[in-house]
């Protein structure tokens, strides 16, 4: 490739010159959404990097073939294999069922993505299409001698590995780090790391998906699909894999032992994680319940790719704060760029010179372990350059192949939707406060109340229970 290319690599803890199996083809696979619930801004910040990522991939040359699996099967609420499986308690939530749920909240992935541009991927694979191959690839595990059955459920044995914990560096012998949550703890598990490969005797009787296996008939655990998908579509050797930092450990540190111990050969070569969004309350997850989506920004009157903005102004390594004002300060950066863009004059002839030598800076910027804050502060550069609104806007418009902010697209502006739906968020966030209130929770009460403060919605408590104004 013309232009140097690096990333910061989990695996190895340094940032890397990127290369692949194949010369200029990438084969990327994502973690997909676990589909019992909407994707939250925060899921969204690591898919809106990830897109990036390919988008700057492709625009550098390279030939990418990117997969993605939907979890619709064998999460549960605890990453260490214990508490309830998500998309049954979806189910159970919304009188549904597991693959009602499932079709909704992938249906609603997919819209939140295209508000945002992010672009679906080559392949999108439910992990309950593919059993036969988990059940391929753990009969493999078993006459390899890594998997072991015990009371009903088939286990990897992580001991049987040199180096388990190679993404993160841990000892062996830090063991609870696998079951830092847990409050009943698998006494089936030979060392407390062993992941559940496959689930049949267990404790969830509601289970709704069941397959037959050689073991009894049970569904998957949670890690499986993604080797099996990333293998099924991309072969045995995986250039880049991306996800948010919390899959780091033990989802991919899992993916990792199974997939190599199946192959007998090293999987994939770059790990890229994407730093977590918080909001005050600490890091945004679905299960906190009260999370901001898509539909909470269009509510309130905002363009979805402000939100893809304020992602791209910061770098994808880094914790990033989510708040309302950080967002309006966005937003009003943003339509003014947009305008000036939009005002750029398209006649006349574009300057070649001029515009390979931005796209190179812009590719550098990029490479630079995807610096997007700096690509950002080079359409500034590019408005300011010597040259006519042409080149400008040709040059421009090539970023935004990569950026995807639609800054060449005459578009309306955005509509507050009906108010009944901001009521619907606001009364969600009144019944999630008096939940807390009810546990005694009172310091997420209070953070509740200041959200809502933040974002003009005064609550006021009274003996018929809580109303609020906009103010
Ligand atoms: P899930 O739907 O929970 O399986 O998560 C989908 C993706 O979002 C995964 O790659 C997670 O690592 C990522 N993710 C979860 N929470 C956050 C967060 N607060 N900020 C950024 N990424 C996240
Ligand atoms: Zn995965």
């Amino acid at each position: 490739m013309e232009h140097p290319i690096a990333f910061y690599n989990t695996a190895t803890k340094t940032v890397d010159p990127f290369e692949t199996h194949t010369p200029g083809h990438v084969n990327m696979y994502t973690c997909g959404p676990t589909v019992y619930h909407f994707a939250h801004l925060g899921n969204l910040r690591s898919y809106i990097m990830e897109d990036i990522l390919e988008k700057f991939l492709r625009s550098a040359g390279y030939d990418v073939k990117r997969v993605m699996n939907i979890t619709d099967v064998g999460h549960l609420s605890s990453d260490a294999d214990t508490g309830e499986d998500k998309m049954v308690a979806g189910a159970k939530r919304e009188h549904k069922t597991v693959m009602e749920i499932a079709k909704f909240y992938t249906d609603a992935f997919f819209a939140d993505c295209a508000d945002l541009n992010i672009k679906t991927p080559d392949v999108v694979e439910p992990a309950t299409n593919l059993i036969p191959e988990y059940i391929h690839l753990i009969e493999v595990l078993f006459e390899k001698g890594y998997a072991y059955e015990a009371g009903g459920n088939i286990y990897f044995d992580t001991s049987k590995l040199k180096d388990y914990y190679c993404l993160t560096g841990h000892k062996q012998d830090d063991l609870m780090v696998g079951v830092r949550d847990d409050v009943d703890q698998d006494e089936n598990k030979r060392n407390p790391a062993d992941f559940v490969l496959w689930f049949t005797k267990s404790k969830f009787e509601n289970q709704e998906l069941r397959w037959e296996s050689p073991w009894g008939t049970g569904y998957p655990g949670w890690h499986i699909e993604c080797s099996a998908i990333s293998m099924k579509h991309l072969g045995e050797y995986l250039d880049i894999h991306c996800g948010g930092v919390d899959n780091i450990f033990p989802h991919h540190t899992n993916e990792i032992a199974q997939s190599e111990a199946y192959l007998g050969h090293p999987w994939c070569r770059t790990w890229f994680h994407v730093q977590h969004l918080n909001d005050k309350g600490g890091k945004m997850s679905k299960s906190k319940g009260g999370f901001l989506t898509v539909s909470t920004l269009k509510e309130q009157g905002y363009d979805p790719l402000v939100y893809r903005m304020f992602c791209l102004q910061s770098h994808y390594r880094k914790p990033l704060e989510f708040s309302f004002e950080v967002l309006d300060n966005v937003k009003n950066t943003y339509e003014k760029l947009r305008r000036r863009v939009l005002d750029l004059d398209p006649a006349g002839e574009v300057d070649q010179a001029v515009f390979e030598d931005f796209r190179g800076r812009f590719l550098d910027a990029l490479g630079n372990d995807l610096n997007s804050s700096l690509g950002i502060t080079l359409i500034y550069e590019v408005l300011k350059a010597d040259t006519n609104d042409a080149t400008k806007r040709a040059i421009i418009a090539d970023f935004d192949r990569v950026l995807s902010l639609d800054l060449t697209v005459e578009k309306e502006e955005p509509k507050g939707e009906a108010d009944g739906d901001l009521a619907a968020y606001v009364e969600s966030k009144i019944a999630e406060r008096a939940q807390a209130r009810k546990d005694r929770n009172f310091a997420l009460a209070d953070q509740i109340r200041n959200e809502l403060a933040e974002q003009g919605i005064v609550l006021k408590d009274g003996k018929d229970g809580t109303t609020w104004e906009k103010v």
